[in-house]
């Protein structure tokens, strides 16, 4: 059975990305290692550097609070933590990092790798918290974060402009806005490589790993369906964020996003 993404109407993405999400939890992270040769943790570990947290934190009253918008199972959010965690108690205040997503499976499982990481529970730690909620309507005040970031979720986002729009809406002026997302692979020779994996391997390796092809069937269309890096720096733009740019990983496999709300 194909889950035929593309003759989905969007009134019914939001039900399908929840039920996606809650079928591959337990199986999500061994599944990126796979699926990506391990490389899905140079590309978090880069994103996560270029945030730049550890300057954010020394120079806050308050210590620095960042928004990990569909976190997940924590894979952002603990480098973050890890980030700020070596930056010391002598940050004038604890960080806090708050960890935010629709689907309740996978928070769980994101909690429960938290349970496990001793550092988490050392003084000068950052406070963690995990939020329950939709992208498009986040349940916090306006200017309340020094950083938002969204690692491989916007592409699930049913209406990615509103996400855009209450991103910016969160952030403080002066706040940054971060994203690591699959994008367009060039050169064309390279793509055409590219998809052909994408299209043959992946749902193949989520039917040996995950018992479940059509998931990550689910994830290459979804990955072939977001625009590319320029079109996508438009509709950030176009939220209102400001110096918008972005930096290709691997060929562009990935792209970061940044803008700022001024
Ligand atoms: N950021 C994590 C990482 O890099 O490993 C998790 C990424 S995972 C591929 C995508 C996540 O987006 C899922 O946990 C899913 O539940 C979440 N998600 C999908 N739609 C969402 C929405 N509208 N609002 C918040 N989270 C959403």
């Amino acid at each position: 059975t194909h889950f035929g993404y593309r003759d989905v109407p969007q009134a019914d993405k939001a039900k399908m990305v929840g039920e996606v999400f809650s079928r591959v939890a337990d199986s999500y992270d061994l599944m990126n290692d796979v699926m990506s040769a391990g490389v899905h943790r140079v590309w978090k570990d880069h994103f996560v550097d270029g945030m730049g947290l550890p300057a954010i934190n020394a120079a806050s009253s308050t210590g620095v609070r960042v928004l990990d918008v569909a976190g997940g199972t924590g894979d952002i959010t603990f480098r973050i933590a890890d980030a700020l965690a070596a930056d010391g108690p002598s940050a004038r205040a604890r960080a806090e990092v708050t960890v935010f997503d629709i689907n309740a499976d996978m928070l769980r499982v994101g909690e429960q790798r938290a349970g496990a990481r001793a550092q988490l529970q050392r003084p000068g730690a950052p406070a963690l918290r995990w939020v329950q909620g939709d992208a498009e309507t986040l349940p916090f005040d306006d200017s309340s974060f020094d950083v938002y970031s969204i690692a491989f979720g916007i592409r699930n986002v049913t209406d990615v402009p509103k996400a855009l729009r209450e991103a910016r809406r969160v952030l403080r002026p002066g706040g940054r806005f971060v994203c690591l997302e699959f994008s367009q692979v060039q050169p064309r020779i390279l793509r055409a490589l590219y998809d052909e994996y994408s299209f043959r391997m992946i749902p193949a390796l989520g039917a040996l790993v995950a018992n479940d092809r059509e998931s990550y069937q689910y994830l290459v269309e979804s990955i072939r369906k977001f625009p590319a890096q320029d079109a996508f720096a438009r509709w950030i733009a176009d939220a209102g964020f400001k110096a918008v740019s972005y930096t290709n990983l691997t060929f562009g496999a990935v792209a970061i996003h940044t803008g700022f709300k001024v």
